[in-house]
């Protein structure tokens, strides 16, 4: 999966600290991140190749013993074409202009080589948003502070404390005997067949979130609900957790339509997906696919 990075090693332990010459550092814009390609290798840029441009640096995390940074640019200042910094900061269009750099979607992130590269260039995107959208104190409007003992951004007037935050998602895959049900989303731009999901509603388990939206997307009862991994899931904000269930009483599907564009019973030999090595629900339907998960009916 998209995580998995070995032999390389993601250490998220907080560090207060800040970026030396060749540590990384991530910029973003809106849904874009400024990378290079060489010889196919996915690179972000050096503290040194930022060329001393007005920024606030924030620790993310390392990989192995290389650091990496999120770039906050100053207000107020922007590099122009030629190179030079002038005044004159835009939310609609990046600050930071490097030479040999381009802006490219974060969608490049699920395959990009190489895989820890891409993992952390979508992990940091995830906290660029949270540090973005956090700015400013939700509850009195004052401009909010880093912490320096752990991710936290506090506001100094009425000491609202902000951490990260993650949406919890559950992928369902909902057994029937020897099938296993398998849909398409409705007006996406991923085609590919996927497993029943949604986000976890307040004041409720992540079990009882797999029966909710079982029963909502395709009008089924499921039963014998059992955990199976779980996947940090940075392009939509998400840990997702899968589970395993199988049917519980009639299997005729009713669908919701504006979720889903199809769904149905398939069987091994029906499941012609191959897998990725990135997403969980990919994962999950290549376990059933390999007959390393079966329905415990029937
Ligand atoms: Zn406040």
């Amino acid at each position: 999966m998209i995580q998995d990075i070995y032999p390389k090693v993601y250490h998220n332990e907080y560090q207060d600290t800040k970026p030396e010459e060749n540590d990384f550092i991530l910029v973003f814009h809106k849904n874009t991140a400024l990378v290079r390609f060489r010889e196919g290798k996915l690179r972000y840029p050096t503290l040194k190749e930022m060329g001393g441009f007005p920024c606030d640096y924030y620790y993310l995390f390392s990989i192995d013993n290389y650091k990496y940074f999120l770039a906050h640019p100053a207000e107020g200042w922007k590099r122009n074409e030629s190179g030079e910094i002038v005044s004159g900061f835009s939310h609609d269009e990046p600050a930071i202009i490097l030479e040999g750099y381009r802006y490219e979607n974060v969608s490049i992130f699920r395959t990009a080589d190489s895989r820890h590269t891409a993992f952390a260039g979508i992990t940091a995107h995830h906290l660029f948003g949270w540090y973005q959208t956090n700015q400013f104190c939700g509850r009195c409007g004052r401009k909010m502070k880093p912490d320096h003992k752990e991710r936290m951004l506090f506001c100094p007037g009425c000491h609202n404390m902000v951490y990260p935050r993650i949406s919890p998602a559950v992928i369902v895959g909902v057994l029937n005997g020897d099938k296993i049900l398998m849909s398409k989303y409705a007006g996406r731009s991923y085609t590919n067949y996927a497993l029943i999901a949604g986000f976890t509603e307040i004041g409720e388990s992540a079990e009882q979130t797999v029966a909710r939206e079982v029963m909502e997307e395709v009008g089924l009862k499921v039963k014998n609900i059992r955990y199976y991994k779980s996947q940090p899931w940075a392009f939509s904000g998400s840990l997702l957790m899968g589970f395993f269930c199988d049917l519980d009483g009639d299997d005729q599907i009713r669908l919701d339509t504006s979720e889903l564009a199809e769904a149905g019973w398939y069987s091994r030999d029906e499941i012609s997906l191959e897998n990725d090595n990135v997403s969980l629900t990919r994962e999950m339907i290549m376990m059933f696919k390999e007959g390393k998960i079966k329905g415990t009916l029937r």
